[in-house]
Order: structure tokens, then C-alpha cells, then sequence
């Protein structure tokens, strides 16, 4: 190495939340000394030159060997780009593991504090044992490079092999680098016969995201416009041969089509949490400050009393499957409380501590409203104020519950959640469910009875529904302008929300519109009876809930996460979706990461 010339050399930046342990021995390979590696406590990191790399792999096949990882699993990955035509095709190998960056999202991301940003040479390091397997670090890592290894319910990733680097060897990736195209070393430091150290390679993602520790040296002239292999469908692209930065390019799908059959992801049990959470959440508010601004709602509540206990306990069943069923979206659900380990960094955590909060106010407020006898030792006015008290815990816990929710997915790694439509969608989801139920079975229990107040109620409920298909509408209007004129990834995403589930989405538009003048007409109280205008909402309350779930599985197929590009066999969604129809994602040595976990 030569040429010391960096701000990232000391102090390497532990993510605020490890002490700093300079001059404390970490005990790699069990010694309980500090090793003599002079260039301990700088920043390590990769240096990749494509001007070398011939695309063999033997870095990838070192970094499973020394890991011992199984034919699914891979730390470092070699993908390829390919540009211009015959003869003059050009092909570009990027050979990447975790890049042990400045800023680990990662790190701040996980709720379990299983990462470790690690003094000695700037490592970020996870521990499996830790982990539970929620996954997120894959979600904000812009890199791909965490794993989730389904089999075993946790993540893995690249550790710098920092027990190789004590004994004064480099990683086993670059000691298998057979043509000088991996090198490791301080940051800020060239190594020797590498011209260039520049932070960004075509398709690598933006550093600005997380300062990764890696360097790139890429020299040859390239073509304007570059493939990658897989199924996400969009190119790189550059607007004139002097200018360096090549930006994605979406590719259309000729056809508009439905794309039902594509609506499944991994993440389908937080469709049912999320959208769980925020009608039971609605709800509960509009069950508790409705008959406070209302004297129609007042009285209705009040004359309902059995009805409305009864509507408590069924939100309170909702809310714990929502929070069961998340909790089997884990590797490990049995370490489901670890979820709050990282208050002060994860959103996650966040999210967990104030929802589970929200729920176990509801089950309170629900105890002494349905069993007086809890309360009986009371004064019969204190009971009283503790049940208001517990009420308006929960009315303050429910929206921040909500808004740690909306938190967890401002993630720059992935563009197409990254922007305010996704508060918008989840707050107008919580007025549509929360008000549609609500009117649902109030109005049912009138109607019983034979009450005449059936329409006064539903016109009054469907303001707040009034409101949330507004919002749900121009939260759609904005995303969809925002994704579009964004670029890069969030552009893709654009076109597979108007190609491939374009119908979907049509007539997702369509049903908030339909929806809206509906309500509209409620407010309006233009309604002919009560029976048919109960009826009526009973069916809006089924589209709603159909366009709801569409919506919210949309919100995860349709995200395009920022990664590096992949190769024939890793990282090719098509390549995955060939193997499992043919059964040869059933051989564990083709690789092919197996379903669910
Ligand atoms: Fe974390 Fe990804 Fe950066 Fe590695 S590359 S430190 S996993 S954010």
C-alpha cells in the first residue's frame, strides 16, 4: 500500500452505540492480547479492480469454504454487466461482499443489536446467534449483502475474516484472487499497482447512502448502455460518452396485464399485520373520541354498550393475530422479544415497543370497560378516570405506533417506500377499515332493533371515510408523479406498477374513486333507507377491504431495492423462478435459496 491520504483513517465510527474499545483486547481466536497489526483501529476495507477481474469466482468459492456456507448462502458474489455490440462487447465482472461502511445502516437498522461495528479494523460484524431473523438489515443494506439463510432462520454476512487479519493474513477472498482484482487495506490508501481508488463503479449503488468501505478501479472505455442479467427490467444507461455516472434505465413490459399470480412476497404476513393494525387502531379512536365530539355518536355508544364491548374484544382478537402473525414472519419467533433491543437507533424496535404498548392499553381499557368488577375496590368516579386514562394512553400510542410503522420504511436503499405517500397510505388505510367497521356493526346492532339512527350514524362515520379515500387517493397521485420523474430504481418500479399490474392498479383507482362518491353520498345523508344504506356500506366495506389488501401486497412486490448487479445463476430472479417450476431448485448444489423459513 502506499499513499496515505484519508479522512476515513481514525476514528473508525462505531454507530454510537458500542463503547469505544480502543486498547481493549477483542479476543479474536481467543488470545488475550492485542495483536501487533500496526494498522489496527483505521478503517479497512476492499479495493476491486475490474480492469483485472476475469469473473472465475474463486473469491466467491474461498469466502464459502472459510465460511462454511451451504450451496444457498454467499457472502461475496460475482456479477457481471454487458455492454455494446459484437465485436466490441464489453463485459464488467463486480465482485462484492459487505462493504463495512461509515454509516451500517445495517447496525442502526436491527432491532436486535446483533451487529457490531468493531474497532480493530472498522468491521461491521453480526452475530447469527443474536439475530432472529426479521430480515431487515437485508431491506436497508443498498448492497444485498446480509443473507437470510431460511434454513436456519437468521442472517449471516461477511466478517472481513478479521481472525485471518490478526494473524497478519488478508481475507480469504483476496488471498484466492488469482488475477490481482481483490485487494484489502486501510482506506485511503491505494495499493500498490492500482491507478485509481474512486468510490463508485457502474451499478453500484449511491454511497452517499451508507459511505461504504470499498475502492473501485476501472479504467477500460465503456459503451452508453449496459444489460444486467435477472428479471427486474431495466438497463444502465449513460447521456454522453464523458459522463461517468450511468443512471437506471426502465425497460417496459409490452402489455398491461393484472399480475395477480405475482402479488405473493415473503413479506404477506406484514399485509395482515399492517393492515390489521391500522383498523384496529382507527377504531379504537373512533370508538373512544367520536361520542366525545358527537352527541348522535355519544348517544349511540352509549345505548350500545354490549355491542360496542363486544366490538373491543374482537379488535383486541384482531390486533394479537396481526402481532402473532408477524411474530411467525420471524427465523426465531421464540426470541420475538429481542425486538426491542435497539430502541435507540431501530425503528423496528420502535415500532414493536410502541404497537405491543398500543395493545396491551387496548386490553386494558377493554378489561374495565367489560368487567367492572376489576375496578370494583375503586372509588365509582376514580374507576372512572382510570379507564378515560387508559383510554387516552391508547390514543396516544395507537398514532405513534403508526408512525414508527411508517418510520421502519423510509429506507434510501429502497426507493419506491421512501417517500411521504407511504405515511399517507397507511394513515388513509386506518380511516377507511377503522370507520367502514365501525359503521359495520354499530349499524348492524341498529338495525337489529329496528333503529331509525342507522343513517345519521353512517353519515357521520363517513366522514373520516370520506377523508381517508381522499388521502388514499392523492397519497396514489403523488407516488405515482414522484416514482416516475424520480429515476433509477423507483422508475422501475413505475413501469411494473403500469405494465404488469397495470389493470391492477386501474381498477385500484377506480375503486377509491367509486368509493369516494359513495361516501360522499352518505355525508350528504342521501341515502333512501337504512336497511339498504347498511347494505350498501357493508358492501363498500368488502371492496375496501379487497382494494386494501391488493394496495398493501402491491407496496411490497412493487419495490426495487438498490443492489449490485447479479450473475447468470445468483441474484437472477428469472433464473430462481426457472429452477423452482422445473424441480431443480430441489438439488441443494444448484443454489436456489429455498421458500419460506
Ligand atoms: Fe451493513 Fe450492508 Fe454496509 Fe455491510 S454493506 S456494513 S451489511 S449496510
Amino acid at each position: 500500500m502506499s499513499t496515505p491520504s484519508s479522512p476515513h483513517i481514525l476514528p473508525i465510527d462505531l454507530g454510537g452505540i458500542y463503547p469505544d474499545l480502543v486498547g481493549v483486547p477483542l479476543e479474536i481466536n481467543g488470545k488475550r492480547s492485542l495483536s501487533a497489526r500496526p494498522d489496527r483501529y483505521k478503517q479497512h476495507g476492499f479495493h476491486f479492480n475490474a480492469d483485472n477481474c476475469i469473473g472465475c469466482h474463486a473469491c466467491e468459492a474461498a469466502c464459502a469454504e472459510k465460511n462454511n456456507l451451504p450451496s444457498h448462502l454467499a457472502f461475496r458474489k460475482v456479477g457481471f454487466l454487458e455492454g455494446g455490440s459484437y465485436p466490441e462487447m464489453v463485459r464488467i465482472n463486480i465482485s462484492m461482499a459487505c462493504n463495512h461502511c461509515e454509516d451500517p445502516v445495517c447496525l442502526k437498522g436491527c432491532p436486535t443489536l446483533a451487529y457490531t461495528k468493531f474497532v480493530e479494523y472498522g468491521a461491521v460484524l453480526q452475530d447469527p446467534d443474536i439475530c432472529f431473523g426479521c430480515g431487515y438489515c437485508t431491506w436497508v443494506c443498498p448492497y444485498n449483502a446480509p443473507v437470510l439463510d431460511p434454513v436456519r432462520g437468521e442472517v449471516q454476512k461477511c466478517n472481513m475474516c478479521v481472525d485471518r487479519l490478526e494473524d497478519g493474513l488478508k481475507p480469504s477472498c483476496v488471498a484466492a484472487c488469482l488475477s490481482n482484482a481483490l485487494n484489502f487495506g486501510v482506506i485511503g490508501e491505494v495499493p500498490v499497482g492500482q491507478s485509481q481508488a474512486k468510490q463508485m463503479i457502474i451499478g453500484f449503488p449511491d454511497p452517499a447512502i451508507t459511505r461504504p468501505n470499498i475502492r473501485f478501479q476501472q479504467t477500460q472505455s465503456l459503451p452508453a448502455q449496459f444489460m444486467r442479467a435477472g428479471k427486474d427490467p431495466f438497463l444502465y444507461e449513460r447521456d454522453s460518452p464523458e459522463d461517468d455516472h450511468f443512471h437506471v434505465r426502465p425497460i417496459s413490459e409490452p402489455t398491461k396485464g393484472w399480475g395477480l399470480n405475482q402479488l405473493h412476497s415473503r413479506e404477506d404476513s406484514l399485509v395482515q399485520f399492517t393492515l390489521l393494525y391500522q383498523m384496529v387502531m382507527a377504531s379504537f379512536l373512533l370508538l373512544f373520541l367520536f361520542p366525545k365530539r358527537s352527541d348522535v355518536m355519544g348517544k349511540i355508544i352509549t345505548g350500545h354498550s354490549e355491542t360496542v364491548n363486544g366490538m373491543l374484544c374482537v379488535l383486541l382478537g384482531l390486533q394479537f393475530l396481526g402481532m402473532f402473525v408477524s411474530t411467525m414472519h420471524l427465523g426465531k419467533p421464540q426470541f420475538f422479544y429481542r425486538a426491542i433491543n435497539n430502541l435507540r437507533h431501530s425503528w423496528i424496535s420502535r415500532e414493536i415497543l410502541t404497537t405491543g404498548t398500543f395493545f396491551g392499553l387496548l386490553a386494558g381499557y377493554t378489561g374495565v370497560t367489560m368487567f367492572p368488577p376489576l375496578t370494583a375496590w375503586l372509588p365509582v368516579e376514580m374507576a372512572s378516570m382510570l379507564s378515560e386514562a387508559i383510554g387516552w394512553g391508547a390514543t396516544v400510542m395507537g398514532p405513534l405506533g403508526l408512525y414508527c410503522m411508517y418510520r421502519c420504511y423510509r429506507i434510501a436503499a429502497r426507493p419506491f417506500w421512501n417517500h411521504w405517500h407511504t405515511a399517507g397510505a397507511f394513515c388513509a388505510s386506518a380511516l377507511i377499515l377503522g370507520s367502514l367497521v365501525v359503521g359495520l356493526i354499530l349499524g348492524g346492532a341498529l338495525w337489529l332493533e329496528g333503529s331509525q339512527e342507522i343513517l345519521p350514524l353512517l353519515g357521520l362515520l363517513a366522514i373520516p371515510l370520506v377523508l381517508g379515500l381522499i388521502l388514499q387517493a392523492a397519497s396514489l397521485f403523488f407516488h405515482i408523479r414522484h416514482i416516475k420523474e424520480r429515476g433509477e430504481e423507483a422508475s422501475v418500479s413505475y413501469v411494473l406498477m403500469t405494465t404488469r399490474y397495470g389493470k391492477t392498479t386501474l381498477a385500484r383507482l377506480v375503486g377509491v374513486g367509486t368509493l369516494t362518491l359513495l361516501s360522499v353520498i352518505f355525508t350528504i345523508g342521501a341515502i333512501p333507507s337504512g336497511g339498504w344504506g347498511l347494505v350498501l356500506w357493508g358492501t363498500m366495506w368488502a371492496a375496501a377491504i379487497a382494494s386494501e389488501i391488493v394496495g398493501r401486497a402491491l407496496f411490497y412486490v412493487l419495490v426495487i431495492p438498490t443492489t449490485i448487479p447479479g450473475a447468470f445463476f445468483w441474484g437472477n430472479k428469472a433464473f430462481e423462478a426457472h429452477a423452482r417450476k422445473t424441480g431443480l431448485a430441489d438439488l441443494p448444489q444448484v443454489g436456489v435459496i429455498p421458500m419460506g423459513h
